[in-house]
């Protein structure tokens, strides 16, 4: 692999068939309900290399969405591992389970792990019920962390609009989980749901050893000059490119990304390099 290449860390493709079983699945999925209640878009596997192809992405990681329903998360994974199998490097899968299906879910993981699955996400506390501080899934980080499995966590903005999926955890439980899971990998997507500006505070920023921050849906949440802004911020590393294709297009975070940061080396980290060294994959 070369040194400048292009990662988007944050996308999501289903198959066609949950695409085919959309109302089915927004009776038996809340997160599903969340985020497709108005027809919102679909992507498929091709879709997206073609997406990467015209913005000359060489790879994206791909997630799920944080799922309730067992089948709907079976099938998604299933998807994303496929997709990683016919286009293996292009493709690094994430896989999406439900953290309250206990000793199911660490299988799950488990039974991923053999086939590519590079790490875990994308999650979603609120929609999917679950409390980061809860005992009964200790087992479940702990579990991620014996394997070197990232984290990728939905977090959102405690003011502003409301929009599909938002949710309400507040940042105070996010930074008491990352305290409490210091060894867990965890990106935390959407700039952190505004958590990366309090890296400035000594306290929080010496608990983010391992937490990254992705740039996904930046453009539907905040002003362009977050780009600069964050990269003074934080340290270089702890920025990660996502975009939330199909949400987002690639073409709209990349151009802002791209345009935003000057520094050759902090765009090239950022854009790819960060992402690949955290996933311990050779740049
Ligand atoms: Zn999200």
């Amino acid at each position: 692999m070369n040194s400048s290449l292009i990662v988007d860390s944050h996308t999501h493709i289903l198959p066609s068939f949950v695409n085919d079983n959309r109302k089915r699945y927004l009776e038996t999925d809340n997160t599903f309900k969340e985020l497709f209640s108005n027809g919102e878009k679909i992507a498929s596997a091709e879709e997206l290399i073609d997406s990467m192809d015209r913005n000359n992405i060489d790879c994206s990681i791909v997630l799920g969405f944080g799922w309730n329903d067992i089948e709907l998360a079976r099938r998604s994974n299933e998807y994303i591992i496929e997709s990683h199998t016919k286009y293996p490097s292009r493709i690094i899968p994430f896989c999406s389970v439900n953290p309250n299906w206990g000793d199911y879910a660490i299988d799950q993981i488990l039974e991923y792990l053999p086939y590519g699955m590079a790490g875990i996400g994308e999650l979603h506390p609120s929609s999917q019920q679950f409390e980061l501080e809860d005992p009964q899934i200790a087992s479940f980080w702990n579990t991620l962390i014996e394997n070197n499995l990232p984290l990728l966590l939905h977090t959102s903005e405690p003011v502003g609009h409301v929009y599909p999926g938002k949710g309400n955890i507040s940042l105070s439980k996010i930074t008491d989980f990352i305290s409490d899971n210091a060894q867990l990998e965890i990106i935390c997507a959407h700039w952190g749901g505004g958590l990366i500006f309090y890296n400035l505070m000594p306290e929080i920023s010496s608990i983010f050893t391992n937490t990254y921050f992705d740039t996904a849906a930046s453009n539907y949440l905040y002003d362009d000059s977050i780009f600069p802004i964050a990269s003074q911020l934080v340290k270089p590393e702890k920025i990660i490119f996502g975009s939330d294709y199909p949400v987002i297009s690639q073409t709209k975070v990349l151009n802002s990304l791209v345009a935003k940061i000057e520094n050759k080396n902090l765009k090239e980290d950022v854009l790819g390099k960060n992402i690949l060294k955290l996933l311990r994959k050779e740049i």
